[in-house]
């Protein structure tokens, strides 16, 4: 029996895309091997890649400008390549602080010999909200932010307009959730783990001339330049990460239907448990201001602590697990990704309505 999965990530992925990974376990197309067990430089498997890398760019309508690498030491390896490449010794960098994740990365940049600078920063209340004004420095090498942020359940509503430098993101928990506006931006990185496929493999949408102007001489696992310029095919890619997640990406498309009807359900789904949420007459209370708030990662309490520890243990005797919040914030946290659907979360929502009755 398959649980209805709300953890944050690793996460839920779809289950036509499980079965048939499953199926083509022992024989994949025809190759009397696994996908794992045969060359990355085979041409089935070079194949493989190639179309992930066309999926990727036709789902989000990417032009030309842009490459798309397959990374990996996940989305944390990201805020180190990032400042190596771009800031340099002492090159200024702007953060956006809004949690935990940008947090980190602002601190890597430092270990990277950067001089980050904080643009903004909504530590004043607990991470709750997304700044809406910035003192960003006159021409800094990028702008940082982190679109969604999965423990606190905030989302940019929308992006910076005016930049004095190129923005570049952390999406890992939004990427492919809805249609991407690039205006703006020089870089996009997403671990696969939270919406896309399995952990190991890393998404990274770089524009060309940007990769360009990083810094040379770097180890070549550390260069943005070696990825662009090899199909991601140096050395060995995490293959059977990038074949689940092109499975994925083609649910996307066939099943789904593409972003814009991605962005829909995603919207119908968060709207129907914030709905509930808000008209619970503070039984339950979402910690993140409304115009923040985040489709993807639902966090909130309940009026009274301590029925927090029973709500989840009877959450999972029902089959609803992953609802704790973040170990560093607690509370309640339902991740809404992609392949979670509509009648799970209205399954939850029913469930949050009986314990509400009873303990109400
Ligand atoms: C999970 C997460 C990370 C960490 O990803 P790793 O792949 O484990 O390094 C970074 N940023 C965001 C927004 C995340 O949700």
């Amino acid at each position: 029996m398959r649980f209805h999965n709300f953890n944050g990530g690793p996460a839920v992925l779809p289950q036509s895309v499980l079965e048939r990974v499953a199926a083509e376990m022992l024989d994949w197309q025809s190759t009397g091997m696994s996908i794992m067990e045969i060359s990355h430089r085979s041409k089935e498997v070079a194949a493989m890649s190639a179309e992930t890398q066309e999926l990727v760019r036709s789902l989000l309508g990417l032009g030309p400008e842009w490459a798309i690498a397959f990374c990996q030491g996940g989305a944390s390896l990201q805020f180190a390549m990032l400042p190596l490449n771009f800031a340099g010794d002492g090159g200024v960098c702007d953060y956006v602080n809004t949690g935990l994740w940008a947090t980190k990365a602002f601190e890597e940049a430092k270990l990277c010999g950067a001089a980050p600078r904080l643009a903004a920063s909504s530590q004043d209340e607990a991470f709750t909200y997304i700044p809406r004004e910035f003192d960003f420095s006159a021409s800094p090498k990028y702008i940082y932010l982190c679109s969604n942020n999965t423990v606190r359940g905030t989302r940019w509503p929308a992006f910076p307009a005016k930049t004095p430098g190129p923005l570049v993101g952390d999406f890992s928990s939004e990427f492919m959730s809805r249609p991407l506006d690039l205006t703006n931006f020089a870089l996009v990185f997403a671990g696969a783990q939270k919406n896309v496929g399995p952990a190991g493999l890393t998404i990274v949408l770089i524009r060309k001339d940007f990769a360009e102007t990083g810094k040379k001489g770097l180890p070549h696992m550390l260069d943005y330049r070696t990825y662009v310029e090899n199909d991601s095919m140096y050395n060995t890619p995490p293959v059977h990460a990038i074949y689940v997640a092109n499975l994925v990406f083609k649910w996307l498309r066939d099943t789904i239907g593409g972003l814009d009807k991605m962005e829909a359900l995603n919207e119908t789904k968060a709207k129907t448990l914030y709905d509930f949420i808000d008209h619970s007459s503070g039984f339950y209370r979402g910690t993140a201001r409304l115009d923040s708030r985040s489709p993807m990662n639902v966090t909130y309490r309940l009026s009274n602590p301590e029925l927090e520890k029973p709500f989840l243990e009877e959450a999972k005797k029902e089959g609803l697990v992953g609802l704790g919040g973040h170990r560093s914030v607690g509370g309640i946290r339902a991740s809404l990704y992609n392949a979670l659907r509509l009648d799970e979360v209205e399954t939850l929502v029913a469930f949050m309505k009986r314990f509400m009755e009873k303990n109400g």
